[in-house]
């Protein structure tokens, strides 16, 4: 009754076979060799076409990467894309630290918070000196996601739309031109490993980073940029197909690998409709389950990408947990700081839904013969 392959992770997450075969390849021809060179260019290049492809960018859109990961791209907004202020929806353990970058950066004025309990999200909202918005796609450690559309009125007041998709790129559908920055790591959906942050950077977002950069190299200017944080240095050097100091090679293949899987397999449509469909096996499950229901109860918020579901309390989730990881089924805890009785099950594109379907059937197996 087990699943063909047990890691429903939320990140790091499944990593296909085919990718390591590919990665098996690369190991001839390009791992261990230098990314100034055109082998390793050709990957990066490769992987913003395909990105390119999958999320159908409009004109003037570019993707960009660099080293860090979605927590430096934090740092890298608050430095390179904020003016003064930015207006962020918070709702969890994510887009809280997401506010707290912003909070912390002593060039900028305090942000203002749009706070909602855990399990709901609440998005910024129009805000009058605010030249930024930040919020999550998918709250990670919640299973919550949200709608992708811009504030009303931020755009005539210049302002950026700045949005984590690190769990929901490459799961959840979106209209790119909604934002200005949509920004992730591979080790979700891609089904990489971590360390890289990829964005994709509309044009007016662009010319803010170069407009704040000229502005911080005015003597006197209080504003800092860490040249590792430079967002306008990211620029230049992904337009090379380079990034700005020595990427993991790996990281980039398996991703590259990836997003070739998707792409040959119907894009962002095939992908979301794949991550939906497992999605609702869950959800299906627990909600005719006695002892299991989704955690997040406005059913348009329920992340098809990270499904979170709370266990009656009279059966402690470790020892679910233990019995399953003994059988090879891995990383359904839930988020450690939301402190619930809770399994959080990652539906990545990677994941087969009949495994999906076969882990419903394992937990409810180990809860009957505690
Ligand atoms: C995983 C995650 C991050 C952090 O990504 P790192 O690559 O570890 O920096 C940030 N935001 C969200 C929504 C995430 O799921």
């Amino acid at each position: 009754m087990l699943p063909d392959d047990g890691r429903f992770g939320s990140g790091p997450t499944k990593i296909r076979h085919e990718q390591i075969e590919d990665l098996v390849h690369a190991a001839d021809t390009l791992l261990g060799t230098s990314h100034r060179q055109k082998p390793v260019k050709a990957v990066v290049e490769s992987i913003r076409e395909g990105m390119t492809r999958f999320f159908n960018l409009p004109a003037g859109y570019e993707v960009v990467l660099g080293n860090g990961g979605a927590s430096a791209f934090w740092d890298i907004a608050c430095c390179s894309l904020v003016t003064r202020k930015a207006a962020c929806g918070v709702y969890g353990s994510f887009t809280k630290k997401m506010a707290v970058s912003a909070a912390s950066a002593p060039f900028l004025e305090k942000p203002a918070v749009f706070e909602s309990d855990y399990g709901t999200y609440r998005l910024p909202e129009f805000t009058e000196d605010a030249d930024a918005y930040f919020w999550a796609q998918n709250e990670t450690s919640t299973g919550v996601a949200t709608p992708v559309k811009r504030v009303p009125g931020s755009v005539d007041q210049g302002a950026l739309t700045i949005v984590d998709a690190t769990s929901a790129a490459g799961a959840l559908p979106v209209d790119i031109s909604e934002t200005d920055a949509y920004y992730f790591s591979p080790q979700k959906a891609f089904g990489s490993e971590g360390g890289l942050w990829v964005a994709i950077l509309s044009p007016v977002a662009i010319e803010r980073a170069q407009a704040i950069k000229e502005n911080a190299t005015i003597p006197g200017s209080i504003r800092w940029i860490p040249p590792f944080l430079s967002l306008t240095s990211a620029i230049d050097n992904s337009r090379k197909n380079q990034t700005l100091n020595t990427p993991a090679l790996a990281t980039l293949v398996l991703m590259d690998s990836q997003i070739q899987y998707l792409n040959e397999n119907g894009g962002m449509d095939w992908a979301a409709a794949r991550c939906k469909r497992s999605a609702t096996i869950v959800y299906d499950w627990a909600e005719a389950s006695s002892y299991a229901t989704p955690f997040v109860s406005d059913l348009d918020a329920r992340s098809n990408a990270v499904v979170t579901v709370d266990i009656d309390e009279s059966i402690p989730v470790s020892d679910v947990l233990e019995a399953l990881r003994a059988n090879g089924i891995v990383d359904v805890n839930g988020y450690r700081a939301l402190g619930r009785n809770q399994l959080r099950i990652g539906v990545f594109p990677s994941v087969e839904p009949a495994d999906v379907e076969a882990l419903t059937h394992c937990i409810d197996y180990v809860v009957e013969h505690r």
